[in-house]
């Protein structure tokens, strides 16, 4: 397997071919989650045999694969998520992107996908947002979001290492998740029946097998008249993540604290970009306690009956934060008073993160493209 380390595609290779027919671009405020994509995308493949080909940045197209790829069968794929944003001063920006690239390649190495240079991946993400710059949205409520995906497409049923693969990415623009400065709360399913990860398995790797498996459990929440999944583990209910986002709880501790806390990256949790994000600034403001570790449901409920909880809500790229006002569980359905406290912090990690990423705050977090 040295193969797998032995080299990297370089950004310097690149090649580019225009699209002849670039579409219009959508409106801003009628875009769906990511419904439509831009005119170009991204791809380099590799072979244990030859290694990794140039870079190609070339029209949006349909793939072509060997119906026996291993993608397809054993579900050998990886992908991140993440966004670029254009600013108040027009320049376009990501954040804090080789926090993906990190996890993209930490995933490729838990799928035993060729590993690469994330500086060079980064360069190539770059590149491909710079030429389809005008798929950008002109808006601060918008965004385009960026998809690398890493595919095993090894040509035989074999459950074995692909020896062959390929990374493409798209891009594809997205609307206002909360219409400028309001937040819409969301209701949540918490049904111990439901495992989205477990201790010595892959819920920390951002792999495709991760989520199409949730789709069902989310069709529970829909029909029970909740909108997302509070995912709980184990003996003890430990509640780990929200739909996908990550989850914190925002609440005066049995000690008398105003403490932040977020179940630990113990293997179980994906690792989110803006969850690391809130956390950093938090423990920059210095004006509560920050804590990682985990917390059962029993001591949530019971937080929450005693009136000490003051917010509740999910962390990651699609809203930044997002506002929980109910939980369902054992056919009970508990307020958690989150709207009515502000949400203070919530909107303060909103504000904060928002004005880095559409350069209304200069900050290294978000480096030009
Ligand atoms: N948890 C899960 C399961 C996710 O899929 C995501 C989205 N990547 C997150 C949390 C949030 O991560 P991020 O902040 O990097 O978007």
């Amino acid at each position: 397997g040295s193969l797998r380390f032995a080299s990297s595609f370089k950004a310097a290779d690149l090649t580019i071919e225009r699209n002849p027919k670039c579409k219009p671009k959508p409106d801003p405020s009628t875009l769906l989650f990511g419904k439509q994509f831009s005119d170009h995308m991204l791809t380099i493949s590799w072979s244990e045999k030859g290694g990794w080909d140039a870079p190609q940045i070339k029209p949006f197209q349909n793939l072509s694969l060997h119906p026996a790829s291993s993608a397809l069968h054993y579900s050998i794929e990886l992908f991140e998520g993440m966004k670029a944003f254009r600013g108040v001063d027009n320049h376009i920006r990501l954040f804090r992107p080789m926090l993906n690239m990190e996890r993209m390649h930490r995933s490729a190495d838990r799928s035993c996908l060729p590993l690469f240079d994330k500086v060079e991946m980064l360069e190539c993400i770059k590149k491909l947002v710079e030429v389809d710059q005008d798929w950008v949205p002109f808006s601060q409520d918008a965004s385009l979001y960026i998809r690398p995906t890493f595919i095993g497409t090894e040509p035989s049923l074999g459950v074995s290492r692909t020896s062959k693969a390929l990374i493409f990415v798209i891009i594809s623009p997205v609307g206002p998740y909360f219409a400028t400065g309001s937040f819409n709360p969301v209701s949540l399913l918490a049904d111990p029946a439901f495992v989205r990860a477990w201790k010595g398995g892959v819920g920390a790797y951002k792999m495709g097998g991760n989520y199409g498996p949730t789709i069902a459990v989310q069709n529970e929440a829909l029909k029970q008249g909740c909108q997302q999944v509070l995912w709980l583990y184990g003996e003890h209910e430990e509640i780990t993540e929200v739909g996908t986002m990550n989850l914190f709880i925002y609440w005066t501790n049995t000690k008398g604290e105003r403490e932040l806390v977020t179940p630990p990256l113990d293997g179980i949790i994906l690792p989110g970009v803006t969850r690391q994000s809130l956390l950093d600034l938090a423990r920059a403001w210095g004006e509560f306690k920050v804590t990682e570790r985990t917390m059962a449901m029993k001591e949530l409920l019971e937080a929450l009956d005693a009136g000490r909880v003051l917010e509740v809500f999910g962390a990651g790229t699609a809203c930044v934060v997002c506002p929980v006002e109910t939980l369902l569980y054992k056919g009970k359905t508990y307020q958690v008073p989150t709207m009515q406290n502000g949400p203070d912090l919530a909107k303060r990690f909103f504000k904060e993160l928002t004005d880095i990423q559409y350069g209304r705050k200069p900050n290294e977090w978000a480096p030009v493209v």
